[in-house]
């Protein structure tokens, strides 16, 4: 059982728990069973099912709120969810002392990131030294989605570096515009882009805590992708 967590509000504004297939088709594609988390769930209503999950996905999603790391204030932040935000972070703490599996994307690996006492560049093209453009996305053209943007360098000896085996550097989507600026103590940074933002993290000694900054559910057709959901759920299963 794996938990994935979603936003409070649906694109058209109305208040939903409701997320992309994308996410869900890949854990179950991995051997998972989805279980979509509402972001309005009472503590104790949360920490019963938190005990039930095997695993937790950290979804994409809108900016974190500034306050949570003393972001610099850019007009190009959207999407703040001061609820969810207070959620998800409660539930990192929870899954990285418990050793519950995890797997960050996108906004989840800035939500790990923040949630363990990191920053964010709240703007990358405007606050990273010589960055690439990270945002390459149109909502209304999903195609997009699927698009290889930049390559990814593996750091040898990571987590990572062993799931996906072999196949290095990797190219990726990036559908992002802020990233991890200062890392969370505890965390290494395990792959790169060509202009040093980091794309992928782990805690090491947790039994399964990861975070990738692309879109892995939007390239499920690549056999690395699949790995990666496949080691999750595995460590999920193993922790049963
Ligand atoms: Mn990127």
């Amino acid at each position: 059982m794996i938990g994935i967590t979603t936003p409070q509000q649906s694109p058209d504004g109305l208040q939903a728990a409701a997320m992309r297939q994308a996410y869900v088709s890949a854990i179950i594609q991995a051997g998972g069973l989805p279980v979509l988390i509402s972001s309005a769930l009472p503590e104790a209503e949360w920490q019963g099912l938190y005990r039930r999950l095997e695993g937790i996905l950290f979804s994409g999603g809108g900016d974190i709120a500034l306050e949570r790391f003393a972001g610099q204030p850019h007009p190009e932040v959207y999407g703040v969810d001061e609820g969810r935000d207070a959620f998800e972070v409660a539930l990192v703490r929870a899954a990285a002392e418990s050793g519950t599996p995890f797997l960050g994307i996108c906004r989840g690996l800035q939500l790990v990131n923040v949630a363990l006492g990191g920053t964010l560049y709240t703007h990358i093209l405007d606050q990273a030294p010589n960055a690439l453009d990270h945002s390459y996305e149109n909502p209304e053209v999903m195609i997009e989605c699927t698009h290889l943007v930049h390559p990814v360098q593996i750091e040898a000896g990571s987590r990572i570096g062993e799931i996906i085996d072999g196949i290095l550097p990797l190219q990726v989507n990036s559908l992002h515009h802020q990233g991890i600026k200062d890392l969370a103590p505890g965390l290494r940074p395990t792959a790169f882009a060509p202009d040093g933002i980091i794309e992928a993290v782990e805690l090491p000694g947790h039994p399964f805590g990861l975070a990738v900054q692309w879109h892995p559910e939007w390239l499920t057709g690549q056999e690395h992708t699949r790995r990666l959901f496949k080691a999750f759920v595995d460590a999920a299963h193993a922790r049963q």
